[in-house]
């Protein structure tokens, strides 16, 4: 449900269907302009500006996407111009390939993903991340679970940041962000921040329209 919608605010839906979702939303919540929304049907995906596909268990999430008709309402939006972030489970349904993998997915992003990239041994960590584009010299502290990488990016797609052993964990092409790893589990709320800064360069109407 869309909690509230003023002249001033931009709508940024999280994509409810399973996973990590409510922290986005409280994440969000920070955020001065910002309407968060709870996106779990194509109606709800309809109204929002912005997307955020949450961490979870990406089989399990394109499945969903797929049985409640949530995928053809976002490339349908994504055809107007809207931008998504994808963290985790995000980052793979926004990839072109997935290796090993004919799993569902949006296929938005000139990338190619491994999941589960760093093994049982490591299921998660955390690690400071520079993302000079993003971040200036402040590093990131940035928490991966059961993370993807990206193994290749291809195209206009461009790499945000990547690990000290030069792994690539955050990717933009375009509107559309991708990362591996977590950013609402932390306080830092910059990449949220810039997102919502990309939604509104790139749907200018937002402001008047709403
Ligand atoms: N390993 C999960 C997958 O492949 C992603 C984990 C996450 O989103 N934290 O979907």
């Amino acid at each position: 449900m869309l909690m509230s919608n003023s002249l001033h605010n931009v709508v940024i839906g999280v994509l409810g269907l399973q996973g990590d979702f409510e922290k986005h939303v409280e994440m969000l919540r920070r955020i001065d302009g910002v309407a968060p929304l709870i996106a779990r049907t194509p109606e709800e995906v309809r109204v929002c500006d912005g997307l955020i596909i949450p961490g979870g268990e990406s089989t399990t999430v394109g499945k969903l996407m797929v049985r409640y008709g949530v995928d053809e309402a976002i490339k349908s939006r994504v055809r107007e111009g809207m931008p998504i972030f994808g963290t985790c489970t995000g980052m793979i349904l926004l990839a072109r390939e997935i290796e090993g993998s004919e799993q569902y997915r949006l296929g938005l992003m000139d990338i190619t993903v491994r999941r589960n990239a760093f093994g049982r041994q490591i299921d998660s960590f955390e690690t400071d991340l520079q993302i000079p584009a993003i971040c200036d010299s402040r590093p990131l502290r940035a928490v991966f679970i059961r993370a993807p990488i990206v193994s290749e990016v291809r195209g206009s797609a461009e790499v945000l940041s990547r690990l000290a052993d030069g792994r690539i964990v955050m990717v933009r092409q375009g509107p559309h962000l991708a990362a591996a790893f977590h950013p609402e589990l932390t306080d830092d709320t910059r990449i949220h921040e810039y997102f919502v800064n990309v939604v509104r360069r790139f749907t200018p109407t937002a402001l008047n329209t709403k």
